[in-house]
């Protein structure tokens, strides 16, 4: 068959204003809040009917703290993947946690995250995603020289996320995520293993339950002789929370680390429980961790902007948690010596400390002991990205709340 130039152009134009429709369903989409993950979604060649073949890949989210909202066959071998939105926040769309399966030997593919809200993040910094499978079920990173993180011009030119990617084993059901999944589940196996030991410088209770009646858990590590408040003997209380936003899975690594390091027998373990009473919350956010967002609880709330602002039955999890903290710092036996609240960054590297500033000097000084412990003790600390500031942007945040209200 031969065409005119003018059938050329023609078909062009056709294709040209197909394509500028598929843009639009797109763009639409990114901003709809859908509600859930996908949930074994089989994605067939247009007009494809009958039987799903091997090689109509299967996509699946419909698991704890999965995260994947739709997906367009964009080509043979190219998929366009939709980050699920935050419960009710249409606007927060970064995590991502999902299966594929289905495939065939070798089969190749680039699948393309294409409505990240977030244009600045550790990907454009030189990270990639992790991928494990069915028989290699330990997490690795994609090499770096398969994954592109980039302008598309198909996609307003918006950053997006291309991964190129063969599935090897055709039996594999193959998982890709963000970071390192830490779901709500494994923090409870990981403090029901421990409550099991029956430790007597370990006790767990309940602090509340979740708006989806999820545990609240509070741990405190500390020589057993400090576990009742002596009346006239003043106890030093360290607290310590964690996953407040739910993508932000190295907060949970790291706190699971050092509840293992307190309970341990090691000696700078066991002088500390002597003389300091740790209060430990491992997960503020339950909800959202379970559900897979990235920053959000159920009610689409960024706990983190909400600690001046608490409501009891939309962050019930966040009142207990300021309600603790309030009680611990208004009882007389009780010197509220630090509160650390442990995030991960989206795009800075290393480790650091966010901090605010003070008027009063001697509380400056005691302010930035820790940072500077820091600096001399962990290998990959980044004093450039340490920050003590007082500005109104991170007003409700927690530490601007403890400038205000606890220690004063
Ligand atoms: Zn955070």
């Amino acid at each position: 068959m031969s065409c005119r130039p003018s059938d050329i152009s023609l078909f062009n134009k056709i294709i040209n204003v197909f394509y500028f429709l598929i843009r639009i369903e797109s763009e639409d989409s990114e901003n709809e809040a859908s509600l859930g993950n996908v949930i074994r979604v089989v994605i067939r060649p247009a007009g494809h009917s009958g039987k799903a073949k091997k090689g109509h890949l299967c996509f699946d989210a419909s698991f704890e703290t999965g995260n994947l909202g739709r997906v367009q066959l964009i080509s043979q071998y190219e998929y366009d993947l939709f980050v699920r939105p935050d419960s009710s926040n249409p606007r927060i769309r970064l995590w991502f946690n999902f299966t594929v399966d289905n495939t065939k030997p070798d089969q190749r593919v680039i699948f393309n995250v294409v409505n990240f809200s977030k244009r600045w993040n550790c990907f454009r910094e030189g990270a990639t995603p992790l991928v494990r499978s069915s028989s290699r079920p330990h997490w690795q990173r994609m090499p770096r020289n398969t994954v592109f993180y980039h302008s598309s011009p198909f996609h307003d030119n918006n950053y997006i996320l291309s991964m190129c990617f063969n599935f090897d084993k055709e039996e594999d059901l193959y998982q890709f995520a963000f970071c390192y999944p830490y779901s709500y589940s494994r923090c409870q196996a990981h403090l029901d293993n421990l409550e099991r030991r029956k430790l007597p410088h370990f006790n767990r209770q309940l602090l509340a339950q979740s708006i989806q009646k999820r545990r609240l858990d509070l741990v405190t590590i500390t020589h057993p002789k400090n576990m009742v408040a002596q009346q006239g003997n003043k106890v030093h209380v360290v607290v310590i929370l964690a996953r407040i936003h739910p993508g932000e899975t190295p907060s949970s690594f790291v706190c699971q680390g050092i509840i293992d390091f307190l309970i341990s027998n090691q000696p700078v373990a066991v002088l500390v429980r002597e003389h300091l009473v740790f209060h430990i919350i491992p997960m503020v956010n339950p909800d959202g961790v379970f559900v897979g967002n990235y920053r959000c609880n159920s009610t689409g709330a960024d706990l983190n902007r909400f600690w001046g602002k608490i409501s009891q039955w939309l962050h019930p999890t966040l009142h207990a948690c300021y309600s603790y903290l309030k009680s611990l710092d208004q009882d007389k036996n009780i010197e509220l010596d630090f509160v650390l609240d442990i995030h991960a960054h989206s795009n800075l590297k290393g480790v650091f400390i966010y901090g605010n500033t003070y008027n009063d000097v001697y509380r400056y000084e005691r302010h930035i002991v820790f940072p500077k412990l820091l600096a001399q003790n962990v290998l990959g600390f980044e004093s450039a990205n340490t920050v003590f500031n007082r500005d109104i942007n991170k007003s409700n945040s927690s530490r601007r709340l403890y400038t205000i209200f606890i220690f004063n």
